[in-house]
């Protein structure tokens, strides 16, 4: 009776993976975004490649493929700040587990340069902890930060803070910045510092170590100097359009504070709801997700061209939809996408590379030289 019942709800299961499939939405940018329409999208002249570079900002959008990006640069009419990147490769994901990562193991390979089994944050596949970038950048004097529209101890900042067994010990990870130096953390997860099973209250914690800890972002972009941890929701920012202005002011807050020392720093920024977004196979909300992402990729630009001391790298922990495009409008900014999967692919991800050391991500490469190539061009390992 029982494999019975397993049996019917597989069934049910299959047909609606199976509807997933047949969905067949179409979006139009004039509908979303009202007033503005497309964003304009500013030419930056390319810096010198072949010096090392002082900063680096690495972004992750999360789950985000080849057709993510493109679906994206339809939908704004044909143009992405991402197209100022010449130097461009391709990221293979798998991890020592699965051939399919989850984000713990893919950002972990991009915060600590090791493949490990899916689930794991910041430890090799023996458990023992990995050092991540950050961590080293931060031991060397550089300032460090994390920006992210999910929880800020979700898989992937965590992998780039913590060093846990399992990507589900979130309180485990959110005490974790309090024994760190970062020096600006803006993302969600106010209940996993303030609402713990332990009782501590981590703000509190945070404050007397000399945090300026706020939860509104027009509060958090006023800041501009010392130590700020931004918690923007309870637990996950919401998907854009609600979230509103977040990414791309919370982006250059960690810039302008990161860029006031004298030894140079390291951001990662997370574009963490693409991911959720292709798990729904929610073409619009995926477009909406990117666009935010590209949007601070462009502020992060801005800087990095009059810096001139800056490497960006934008890439993915993994693709996740195995989306495709079927139909497209550069002048309407209409996109037909379908998806192949509720669930992360196996297919390489994208990896684009701007300012001094960009010209070392060309080609095929794995997810972890990705790490190793930040570490050896920041000289903090
Ligand atoms: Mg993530
Ligand atoms: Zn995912």
């Amino acid at each position: 009776m029982l494999g019975f019942t397993l049996l019917i709800v597989l069934f049910n299961l299959n047909c609606f993976a199976q509807e997933q499939y047949k969905e067949n939405k179409k979006i139009t940018a004039i509908e979303e975004y009202k007033g503005g329409i497309f964003y304009p999208v500013q030419h930056y002249d390319q810096v010198d490649t072949k010096k090392g570079p002082k900063n680096i900002i690495l972004f992750i959008g999360d789950g985000m493929g080849l057709a993510h990006i493109y679906a994206s640069m339809t939908a704004n009419g044909g143009s992405l700040f991402l197209q100022n990147f010449v130097h461009c490769g391709f990221s293979k994901t798998y991890s020592s587990s699965d051939y399919i990562t989850d984000s713990g193991a893919g950002g972990t390979a991009l915060a600590c340069g090791v493949k490990t089994y899916n689930g794991a944050i910041g430890v090799g596949p023996d458990k023992n902890p990995v050092k991540n970038i950050r961590e080293m950048a931060e031991k060397k004097g550089l300032k460090t930060g994390l920006v992210s529209t999910s929880a800020i101890n979700h898989a992937t900042p965590a992998s780039f803070m913590a060093h846990q067994a399992s990507r589900s010990n979130y309180d485990e990870i959110a005490a974790e910045f309090l024994k760190s130096n970062i020096d600006v953390f803006i993302g969600g997860g106010v209940r996993f510092f303030e609402n713990r099973k332990d009782g501590r209250n981590l703000s509190k914690e945070l404050r007397d170590k000399g945090y300026q800890v706020l939860y509104k972002m027009e509060d958090i972009k006023k800041v501009n100097s010392g130590k700020l941890a931004g918690l923007t929701a309870e637990e996950h920012n919401a998907p854009m359009p609600e979230r509103g202005e977040m990414l791309v002011p919370a982006t250059e807050t960690a810039i302008s504070l990161l860029s006031q020392g004298k030894k140079g720093f390291f951001l990662m920024v997370e574009g963490s709801e693409i991911d959720f977004l292709t798990h729904n196979n929610q073409a619009p909300g995926v477009i909406r997700e990117t666009l935010d992402m590209d949007r601070a990729v462009g502020a992060a630009l801005a800087f990095a061209a009059k810096n001139k001391e800056t490497l960006i790298i934008v890439t993915a922990d993994h693709e996740t939809g195995g989306m495709t495009i079927n139909e497209g409008n550069n002048k309407t900014g209409d996109i037909t996408a379908k998806f192949t999967s509720p669930e992360h692919t196996g297919v390489c991800v994208p990896v684009f590379a701007f300012g001094p050391g960009a010209d070392q991500f060309g080609g095929f490469m794995e997810n972890t030289e990705i790490a190793k190539k930040m570490m050896k061009l920041l000289k903090v390992n």
